[in-house]
């Protein structure tokens, strides 16, 4: 529970902090944007004010404002708060009025922090006083306890010279960086598990992600990609203010050829017509990578081997995000973004690897069985992909 009449909510963020000004003014800029379309994409009247010591939201809906804040790549914590005057009694009133709303038994603590030097008292008589404050405001309830290292109830005052803060809650948010301050990058998504994990981790990067999805043809099918664009829609949540609308290729008449030309590296052509698709729609919306979901070793294709010879396919860095990653980490992790719903919508598709797939590739012995028009074919695929609506 926040402070009665909290009426602003306060964003802490990671690490922009550490840039130097003309940079953090640029990130902070980026965040303020994205928390702007994500209140708006929620319904949530509020104003940003981009604040120098932290970006801020005015707003009634403080809990429904701290909630779409903490979807903003970025934003390390939300805190709704009651802004009052940098006074030490006004600030013991609301600390005393907050904890007869909020503290209800258990021991408690207040952290002080004083941004402006110049006023006349310091965190520590707020720590004190306020604390004293709290402790008459619920005595007559229960007998309350200070604990300064594991309190059930933290109150928080932050100090300026024009304004004090209090509050009692910190909502996580995804920390990283905010959405737009890293360049785009193609994403390369099947609607498995681990790809929009990936694309996931790049976007809180500060990444801009271009979706793309190869439909398979018999090996696809319209399950299977409904289930690549529902994970593509859960991700879109985090970032309303960008189009991430999927590229849909057509890969069905190369990965069928591929099948019937190719035995044991089939499964490695076929990744390197997708890293080949992507490389040329990097080139058409100025991506600086491509975003995979392999993890070392998760699959044959996926060995240490394979990947260096599927990575050859593109002179653009191909990134892979949950390289070191297990399934089981990686399982954990859509459920809290909430791609694992999605995820595991059954699509039925028939079997694209063979009985006995190569685990240790080789760029040489590859290349004399590999169709020698891949590139053109991914070329033309790439150019005959369409947006599909989210
Ligand atoms: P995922 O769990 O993401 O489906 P996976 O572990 O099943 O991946 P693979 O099927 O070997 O792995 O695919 C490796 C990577 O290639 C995926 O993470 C994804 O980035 C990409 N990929 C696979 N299939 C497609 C597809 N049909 N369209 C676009 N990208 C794909
Ligand atoms: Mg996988």
């Amino acid at each position: 529970m926040h402070p009665p009449d909290a009426d602003v909510v306060l964003l802490r963020y990671g690490d922009a902090s550490v840039k130097s000004p003309t940079v953090k003014r640029f990130m902070l800029g980026q965040l303020v944007e994205n928390v702007e379309a994500l209140l708006a994409d929620r319904g949530v009247a509020g104003e940003l004010e981009r604040g120098w010591h932290r970006p801020l939201i005015h707003t009634d809906a403080v809990d429904a404002a701290a909630r779409a804040a903490t979807d903003a790549f970025g934003v390390v914590s939300a805190s709704p708060a009651l802004a009052v005057a940098p006074e030490l009694e006004t600030v013991e009133t609301a600390l005393a009025r907050t904890a007869a709303a909020v503290y209800d038994g258990g021991s408690f603590a207040v952290d002080a922090s004083r941004a402006d030097k110049r006023l006349p008292f310091t965190s520590e008589d707020v720590e004190r006083e306020g604390g004293r404050a709290i402790w008459e405001a619920v005595a007559d309830g229960f007998e309350p306890t200070v604990d300064l290292e594991a309190p059930d109830h933290r109150f928080g005052v932050e100090l300026r010279e024009e304004v004090a803060y209090v509050f009692t809650e910190r909502l996580e948010g995804p920390g990283g960086l905010p959405l737009g301050s890293q360049a785009p990058m193609v994403a390369l998504i099947s609607g498995g598990i681990d790809s929009p994990v990936a694309a996931y981790e790049t976007m809180r990067r500060g990444s801009p992600i271009v979706p793309v999805y190869v439909d398979l043809g018999e090996y696809g099918g319209v399950d299977h990609e409904a289930r690549a664009m529902a994970t593509v829609r859960s991700l879109s949540r985090y970032a309303p203010n960008y189009d991430m609308r999927p590229y849909r290729v057509p890969g069905g008449e190369t990965v069928g050829h591929l099948v019937e030309t190719m035995e044991g590296g089939r499964m490695l052509s076929v990744r390197r017509f997708f890293l080949a698709v992507a490389e040329r729609i990097a080139e058409e919306v100025d991506a600086a990578g491509i975003v995979t979901g392999e993890a070392l070793g998760q699959k044959s294709s996926q060995t240490g081997r394979n990947l260096a010879v599927t990575g050859r396919m593109t002179a653009l860095p191909v990134h892979r995000p949950l390289l070191n990653y297990d399934k089981g980490e990686i399982t954990e992790r859509a459920r809290e973004i909430g791609t694992f719903e999605e995820s595991t919508i059954p699509a039925g598709c028939n079997r694209l690897a063979p009985d006995r797939p190569e685990t240790n590739g080789r760029i040489e012995a590859l290349s004399a069985v590999e169709p020698d028009d891949l590139r053109e074919r991914a070329v033309a695929a790439a150019e005959a992909a369409e947006r599909v609506e989210l």
